[in-house]
């Protein structure tokens, strides 16, 4: 069944045709209208009440024809979910996310029943992120040998932090982090604008340890805000066409800039420390965030490879998996694996015939658990994201 999917304008989005959410949405429907002024953040795929995912052929809710038919998101999810348990998404990001962790599933649980009004439902919020133009984030903390060395070698740093935190190793990351991200306005301003004369005086190597161009970026974006300096805490990422990050519960991370597939379990739990207007919540999230530091290396998630055509990169939650099916120009058709959940497809390149029609880059299919799809290539080489639960 082909999906109609919403459009998010959020004000972080990429404007107009530069966004892949407006390229694929232009794609699918040529009558989709596009202004070029107009930022397009998001693309939903799913049943979430804010943007619920429409049968094309006959204008139901997916929901609908969800709670009508059961049977369709197959047995297991059935039994675990009693609903599709994931939201399926496209990011086109030209402005930085916030600073922003997940709870577990516990801890999201208490949190909505304090404060139901901030945190609206008590579901976790795991969420993968897979890159399809180049993607910057910041993700988990920086192995604490290089906090230490940043913190070190800039004194605006060790003027918030403090020697006193700096001579304890054991509590550094989160004492410097908290320091950071609780340092008052006034005192911020004057750090950051010191810092900024830094890197003017600063050479070519100087900048680039300092990551100056991105604490530049940031403060553009976010003028004097105290996420400007998480820089120096958190792994800086720049992910390659599918490489992929997952989030689980309680580590810290923002998206930058650039396009990703993203999937997540269905809810909107977010904890909030910096680089937003939106509610900042920083008590809650230094007290759960996980504060071992790694390399960025490490914060990359591989896929496993399934068949010749298909790789499928399956978190350690049961609510979703994303499998990423490539299917060379020069091959002639490809059926895709059987999934014992319903799926959602997302065409990302090439142009297909299957069961019931074509595909372009764009079109949204949503497949029934246990139903199998034959694609026979047109065009170019066909790129399809597929996000099952994993069950
Ligand atoms: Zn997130």
């Amino acid at each position: 069944m082909e999906l109609i999917c919403k459009v998010q304008n959020y004000e972080w989005g990429k404007k107009g045709l530069e966004s892949k959410v407006a390229q694929l949405q232009k794609s699918a429907s040529s009558s989709f209208p596009i202004d070029e002024s107009l930022p397009y953040a998001e693309l939903w795929m799913g049943t979430h009440v804010n943007a619920p995912s429409v049968v094309k052929e006959t204008n139901e809710q997916l929901s609908e024809l969800i709670s009508r038919q059961p049977a369709v998101l197959g047995e297991e999810v059935l039994r675990q979910f009693q609903e599709l348990p994931f939201l399926f998404k496209v990011l086109s990001v030209n402005k930085a996310l916030s600073i922003q962790a997940h709870p577990s599933k516990s801890h999201a649980k208490e949190l909505h029943s304090l404060y139901p009004n901030i945190y609206k439902d008590p579901n976790h919020k795991p969420e993968m992120a897979i890159a399809l133009t180049p993607f910057e984030a910041l993700c988990g903390f920086r192995p604490l040998s290089e906090i230490k060395k940043f913190l070190e070698s800039i004194p605006e740093l060790q003027e918030i932090v403090g020697n006193d935190a700096l001579s304890r190793d054991c509590q550094l990351i989160q004492c410097a982090f908290r320091a950071v991200l609780t340092c008052p306005k006034k005192t911020i301003t004057k750090l950051i604008d010191s810092l900024l004369q830094r890197f003017s005086e600063s050479d070519k190597t100087q900048r680039a340890y300092l990551h100056a161009d991105l604490v530049q970026r940031l403060h553009s974006q976010f003028p004097y805000d105290n996420g400007v300096l998480m820089v120096y805490f958190l792994n800086y990422l720049k992910l390659h066409p599918s490489e992929a990050i997952f989030l689980g519960a309680n580590e810290p991370h923002a998206y930058l800039s650039g396009d990703c597939i993203e999937c997540m379990a269905c809810s909107d739990n977010v904890v909030r420390a910096g680089l937003t207007p939106k509610l900042v919540d920083v008590d809650t999230l230094c007290s759960m965030l996980i504060y071992t530091g790694a390399p960025p290396t490490e914060k990359l998630f591989a896929p496993t490879r399934e068949d010749e055509f298909s790789v499928i990169f399956r978190p350690p939650v049961p609510d979703f998996a994303v499998i990423k099916i490539s299917v060379p120009a020069a091959e002639n058709s490809y059926s895709i694996i059987t999934r014992s959940s319903a799926s959602i497809l997302l065409i990302i390149s090439g142009k297909a015939q299957y069961n019931n029609g074509t595909v372009v880059p764009g079109t949204v299919l949503f497949l029934p658990s246990d139903e199998m799809i034959t694609f026979t290539n047109l065009e170019g080489e066909l790129l399809i994201y597929q996000a099952i639960a994993n069950v």
